[in-house]
Formats: structure tokens, sequence, C-alpha cells
């Protein structure tokens, strides 16, 4: 497959697609990044990537990084199918109100209401959760300059009315054990670490690749592990888009509102994109638009 010629196609097919959108304002910190950037990169099985655009410039990871802190407690082996659900949630990233109905228990680990579990269990089994989670990204990407963004993150946190409620009524609901204020700390810099296509392309092959790193061949999740992390992308990973992105792309994926979206084919590859202006359900429109060229080209989608 001669994944170069593809990507060159896509990006002179959407050279000129100009979604409408936005960039998210509730994050005072991104909305100061450029709309026009653009870039992919894909990583084959085989070891080759392939790329255009601003596919080296890192960017804001948001809601990606759900899957990493999800991947992190199930290579620590812990239980998580109690406290959070594996069910779409057909609402919006950040919704309460499904909480109530359902007891505190989110409907899945990629809303925040889920990752804000997932960050409970981790600070209750992690020496140095911080710490343990950019290691752990670093480890996957084999690459130490991945770092988190601190005034990202700080930006979030005197925003983030949403989170806040979110948390503490979890906590009133007995889903949460520690103190708040930690989780949501850790749960800000989760969303803040900075990659691009790139590291994120590389990172997310072990999905790809039953969960062994691509590079160094090194096993860090069990088999059934990925499985069962993969159909949770498949059919969560977009919010109350995920439907559309399965239509329209045919892959497990998982977007954030800082304009990354990331997707893979089991045993054959994996592939960011970045395109900062998002549609009414927080998900990358160019983004979108560039994977359903790719999966559309190649032939290859999971379906
Ligand atoms: N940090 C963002 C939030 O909690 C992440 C949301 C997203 O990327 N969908 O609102």
């Amino acid at each position: 497959m001669d994944y170069q010629a593809i990507l060159n196609v896509i990006e002179k097919e959407l050279e000129n697609f100009h979604p409408g959108g936005k960039v998210p304002d509730y994050i005072p910190e991104l909305s100061s990044v450029s709309p026009d950037k653009f870039g992919m990169h894909l990583y084959g099985i085989s070891g080759g990537h392939y790329c255009f655009g601003d596919s080296e410039e890192k960017f804001s990871i948001q809601s990606i990084s759900k899957v990493f802190t999800l991947a992190l407690a199930k290579k620590i082996g812990k239980k998580i199918w109690r406290r959070v659900d594996v069910e779409p949630s057909g609402d919006p990233f950040n919704s309460l109100t499904q909480l109530e109905k359902e007891k505190g228990i989110p409907r899945n680990p990629f809303i925040n209401a889920g990752s804000l579990v997932v960050a409970d269990i981790l600070i209750t089994h992690l020496e140095n959760p911080k710490k343990d989670l950019l290691d752990f990204v670093r480890l996957i990407t084999n690459d130490q300059s991945i770092e988190y963004d601190f005034a990202v993150a700080a930006s979030e946190k005197k925003h983030g009315y949403r989170n806040i409620a979110l948390v503490n009524y979890m906590k009133a609901l007995g889903n949460i054990d520690n103190d708040v204020d930690e989780i949501l700390d850790f749960y800000f810099h989760q969303c803040s670490i900075s990659m691009s296509t790139k590291q994120l392309a590389k990172a997310f092959m072990i999905f790809a690749n039953e969960g062994r790193i691509l590079e160094t061949n090194e096993r860090v999740l069990k088999p059934n592990s990925v499985k069962r992390i993969n159909a949770i992308m498949q059919t969560c990973g977009f919010y109350d888009e995920a439907g559309e992105f399965s239509f329209r792309v045919g892959l497990p994926g998982k977007s954030g509102v800082g304009g990354g979206i990331v997707a893979l084919h089991p045993q054959q590859y994996s592939v960011a994109v970045w395109s900062p202006l998002l549609n009414e359900k927080g998900n990358s429109e160019k983004g979108m638009r560039a994977l359903e060229e790719l999966t559309t080209l190649t032939g290859l989608s999971i379906f």
C-alpha cells in the first residue's frame, strides 16, 4: 500500500476545505491556536511512516489522554468495570445528566465523568500518578520529550466548572474515593499533554500491534485489554458522534477538543490528524473528513 501517495491525495483534496466550527473557548489557552493548522501522520505495522502538513507540531491532546489513562489502569491490572460502564452515552462529553439515574456510574471511560473515575483509580494505586502517566506515554511513544503543558492545565483548572461539578457529584453518589482537588489536578494535567500527530500515531501503535510497542516490541498491554480498549474507542470514542464516526470512517479512534483525532486499524496502521476547528459535538471536522478519505482510498476500514 502506497500510504504516502494516498496522504498526498488527501492533502490536495482538502486544501480548500474550510470547515465551519470553532476552537474551544472554554479553555482560554486553547483559543489562541491557529485554526488553519492541518497535519496528518500514519505509522504502518512494518514501521514505515508517512505524513503531510503540520504533522510534527505539538498540540494539546485533551480527551485523547483518556485512552492513555485507561491503558495505564489496565497495565497495572486494576479492576475498572464495576465503577465505569462500557456503553455509548449518546450525550455530550461533559454531560451530567445520566449520573443521577445511574447512581454515579459513568456510561464509559471516554466521557469526562468516566475519565475522572479512572483518574481516581490511578491516584489510589500509583505512588506518583502524574509522573507515572508521563513515563507511560513516553515509553509507548519511545520519546522522552513529551511533556505536560502547565499553562493549558492551569487555564482549564480556572474554568473547569463542569468537571468540578462532575467529580463532586460522583463523590456525593459514592463513586469517588480520593480528594476531588487531587483528581481534578491529575485530570487537567492528563488533558494538557502536548503531542504531535507523529507522536500520537506512534503511541497508538500499541493498539494496532496487540499491546506491543512498535519500535521495541516490548509488551505493555495484554491482547485482551487491547481488544476491549479498541471496542470502547469504536463505540464511545466520539461521544454523541460515535455512530457518525463509525459510519463514515469505520475505525476505532479517539478525539480531543485540541482538534486531534487518532484512529487505528488492528494489524495494519495507526493514524493521527490535527485540525483545530471543532463541530458542535467537539470533534475536528476536517480531521474526520481526512480519515473518511483515508479509509475510502485505502479500502482499509475494519468493516
Ligand atoms: N479537558 C477537556 C474537558 O474536560 C477535554 C474534553 C475533550 O477533549 N473532549 O472538557
